[in-house]
């Protein structure tokens, strides 16, 4: 039995899903800074900025670093 060549669309079209499938697993992933004070979680991409900026939005008694460990060196 001779398997049928694939047109190169189709492939394409396969390659595709399974980007958008892996991005999917990776925005999961990235879903990885949390508030340790209202647990609200951040992507890994947002910047220490944004995180002092939510610290001092929603907890402006807390310190920055009670929020978002990671930022302390
Ligand atoms: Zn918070």
């Amino acid at each position: 039995m001779v398997r049928k060549p694939r047109w190169p669309r189709e492939r394409n079209l396969e390659k595709q899903k399974a980007a958008k499938g892996s991005q999917l697993e990776k925005n999961k992933a990235a879903m990885t800074i949390q508030c340790k004070v209202c647990m609200q979680t951040f992507i890994c991409t947002t910047t220490e900025v944004k995180c002092r900026e939510h610290a001092e939005a929603k907890h402006p008694k807390s310190d920055v670093y009670a929020c978002f460990p990671h930022l302390k060196k």
